[in-house]
């Protein structure tokens, strides 16, 4: 069984019914645990509304850098913190792709997550996008993964060090993407989770269609070469990682 350790399922693709389908087409594919993340303050209640109908579906829960002004404790409360499905707090981080204009205001709120995953005792779900240094200048003391992880080695390295798990995203699977294969490469395999990040970056043969669950096994396809890996052992392998990166998914 794999897991799609970060997909959006508060997304429209999930309106309505769609979501049963989604969840059924990941589970015909042998994906059987989803891990739902939050990026909009409003979309928390509503994660966690899917988990707690689904016993393979769980939640991390966060504010992404594009909400930088926003006062995570009105969303991160001790509710849903405390909440048996909220296994994480994510995606947060740090995006200064579109220029930092607003970048005190985005470390502002990434460092007030962090502080709150640290007295929740919970792992974080990171979001980075051309801000190298600042992330890991900030990324101290702390245990969690790298989502949809693109930075490099330069960065890889860094986090490795400090015992961060690297997750590989349907980008691993682009042709052009020989860079980021070369990184899962350095990366030991005791530190990789794999994701969708659905609906964004459908792997190959997917690509330009709305990526979904199911296709994470497209993304566990090129990691198990890469690897040089059988299916079934790098299945195990993932489990596990992904087990001990998200601990609470046992209580
Ligand atoms: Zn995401």
């Amino acid at each position: 069984m794999l897991t799609d350790t970060h997909c959006h399922l508060t997304d429209d693709y999930c309106a309505g019914e769609n979501l049963d389908d989604v969840i059924t087409r990941a589970a015909a594919a042998g994906v059987g645990r989803l891990i739902c993340a939050t990026a909009e303050p409003h979309d928390i209640l509503p994660a966690i509304k899917i988990a707690e109908t689904h016993d393979n579906i769980f939640v991390t829960t966060g504010i992404h850098p594009e909400y930088a002004g926003t006062d995570p404790h009105n969303f991160l409360t001790p509710d849903v913190l405390s909440h048996p499905c909220v296994i994480g707090i994510g995606e947060i981080g740090l995006d200064y792709h579109g220029g930092d204009n607003d970048r005190k205001a985005q470390i502002k709120l990434f460092e007030e997550q962090l502080e709150i995953a640290r007295n929740a005792d919970l792992p974080v779900a990171i979001h980075t996008r051309d801000a190298v240094s600042d992330t890991a200048d900030i990324l101290k003391n702390i245990r969690g993964v790298m989502h949809c992880f693109t930075s490099g080695w330069e960065l890889a390295h860094v986090m490795l060090d400090r015992g961060f798990y690297f997750s590989a995203s349907g980008i691993l699977t682009f042709k052009n993407a020989a860079d980021i294969r070369e990184t899962f490469e350095k990366i030991p395999i005791d530190h990789i989770v794999i994701e969708t990040d659905s609906p964004y970056c459908a792997p190959v043969p997917y690509r330009g269609k709305t990526c979904e669950p199911f296709m994470v096994r497209e993304t566990a396809k090129v990691l198990a070469e890469i690897k040089h890996l059988q299916m079934d052992e790098l299945e195990s392998i993932l489990e596990q990682n992904t087990l001990n990166l998200y601990q609470k998914i046992r209580q």
